[in-house]
């Protein structure tokens, strides 16, 4: 069957993007869970966090009922926690690192008790932070995602006057166009952008793009300094035959469709193949699923054991109903009236470990194949070389460099996030927006 619209209800849809890890349901509950914790001298569960919340602290603070303080000191270290406590993977950061682990028992739920706190911040527009009066310093940051946001608010908190230029309408970067919409809802998005904004001090400028609409030439002028958050967001091609046929799609489209649009509108295949085991590619698979598709395979081409995504991850497309093909790289897309109709992969083999120990995938030369109607394409994102090449900003193959300084090759112009580390997760991207601020006020001597 071609292509469709999908055919679910609009209330099935609802329920099936309704919230993946709910929150707690009595204030009693985050109580039982918080004095659960034993506040570790030394707290691995920070050491853990990319942006060394206090976790011993704050969850201290809920137990003693200062859910107020609670929040505070989450939002000192990430200003982004409301968000973070939804996507992060905390698998392999605070709650990974629990010290209940080793015991063998459930680890704290760090990332609960932290959306427990912030949530109630944010429903409540508490005004935690004092800006102080404008120095006259002016800034400007391209990007309102995770990393310019960050970087804008550490920045205005000191009195710094900034303004945002972000191309998309609305701010918030992949946390609003990119992750699933079962981890958070774009209602959601839009009350943290707000709250993060309330601070005052930041003017955002939205539909206007570096390169089109403003150059740096033009922001270095005007501004004191500069920071890039652009991310990273051109998915990468399979480069194989049949790649423009109806019915293949990159999952970043796919996903920013989903995010953008009502559920019912997005069409959906029956058998629909999704390249790549990442996290981006597990969410095009699972909401897929949930919009209906029939049939969802994911293909990787090494084993499970080098898996990208987290096995917390992997077990979310597993209870889907996905199915996985390992070991296989897709070799050629077939077509029937200018529609996919069958994907041509080849069977892989792991190549004994290089010096690093990573064994590269080996073609067997044998292939298999298998009927689909639509290919998501989920196989990485490539950064904007074109762009930051333009810009003359020292790159390697777009990813931008920066010094210890967080300091690109043009003086007073800094970077972060996904556009220098090439994507990593939302967390790491607020930690490189906090360094961002850190040396821009040095360099404006504040
Ligand atoms: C599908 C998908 C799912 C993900 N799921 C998770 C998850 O569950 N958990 C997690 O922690 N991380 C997840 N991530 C990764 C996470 O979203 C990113 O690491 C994080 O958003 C990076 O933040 P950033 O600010 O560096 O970039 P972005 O979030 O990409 O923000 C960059 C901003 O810059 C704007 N911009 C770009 N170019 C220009 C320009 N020329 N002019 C003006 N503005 C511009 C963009 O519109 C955007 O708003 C996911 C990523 C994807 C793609
Ligand atoms: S490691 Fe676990 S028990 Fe120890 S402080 Fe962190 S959350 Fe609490």
């Amino acid at each position: 069957m071609s292509i469709q619209n999908n055919r679910l209800s609009k209330e099935v849809l609802a329920e099936k993007f309704s919230d993946v890890h709910p929150p707690f349901e009595h204030t009693e509950g985050a109580m039982i869970e918080a004095d659960r914790c034993i506040n570790c001298y030394d707290a691995p569960c920070t050491k853990s966090c990319p942006t060394s919340i206090d976790v011993p602290l704050f969850i201290k603070q809920i137990s003693s009922g200062n859910i107020r303080g609670s929040a505070k000191t989450i939002f000192s270290s990430n200003i982004m926690g409301a968000g973070c406590s939804k996507v992060c993977p905390v698998e392999k950061l605070c709650e990974g690192a629990c010290v209940y682990n080793l015991l063998e028992e459930e680890p704290i739920s760090i990332a609960k008790l932290q959306r427990y706190s912030t949530e109630k911040a944010i429903q409540g527009k508490w005004k935690l932070f004092e800006r102080k009066s404008s120095n006259g310093k002016k800034v400007a940051v391209v990007g309102a995602g995770p990393a310019g946001l960050a970087c804008a608010h550490a920045l205005s908190l000191q009195g710094v006057d900034v303004t945002i230029f972000e191309k998309e309408e609305k701010g918030g970067g992949l946390m609003t166009y990119g992750v699933a919409a079962y981890k958070v809802t774009p209602d959601f998005c839009k009350d943290e952008v707000d709250y993060i904004l309330s601070i005052g001090g930041i003017d955002v400028q939205y539909k206007k793009e570096l390169g089109k609409d403003i150059t740096l030439v033009d922001l270095q002028k005007n501004y004191d300094s500069v920071f890039l958050g652009i991310g990273v967001g051109i998915a990468r091609s399979l480069d194989i035959p049949g790649e423009n046929l109806d019915g293949v799609v990159d999952a970043i489209s796919f996903i920013y469709d989903l995010r953008t649009n009502d559920y019912s509108k997005i069409a959906v295949g029956d058998n629909v193949a999704v390249i790549g085991m990442g996290m981006t590619a597990i969410d095009a698979a699972t909401q897929s699923k949930r919009l209906g598709a029939k049939e969802v395979t994911m293909i990787y081409r090494r084993t499970e054991n080098e898996k990208p995504c987290t096995d917390v991850e992997l077990d979310l497309a597993k209870l889907d109903g996905c199915s996985f093909i390992w070991l296989a790289s897709p070799k050629e897309i077939i077509g029937e009236n200018g529609k996919v109709k069958k994907l041509v992969c080849n069977k892989m083999k792991l190549a004994e470990p290089d010096a690093s120990g990573r064994r590269a995938p080996v073609d067997t030369g044998e292939t298999f194949t298998i009927d689909v109607d639509m290919v998501i394409k989920a196989a990485g994102q490539i950064p904007f070389e074109e762009l930051v090449n333009k810009s003359s900003v020292e790159n390697k193959s777009g990813k931008i460099l920066i010094n210890k300084k967080s300091e690109t090759n043009l003086k007073g112009v800094f970077a972060g996030g996904d556009s220098v580390n090439g994507g990593k997760e939302v967390v790491d991207a607020v930690q490189a927006g906090k360094d961002g601020a850190k040396w821009i006020l040095e360099y404006l001597g504040l």
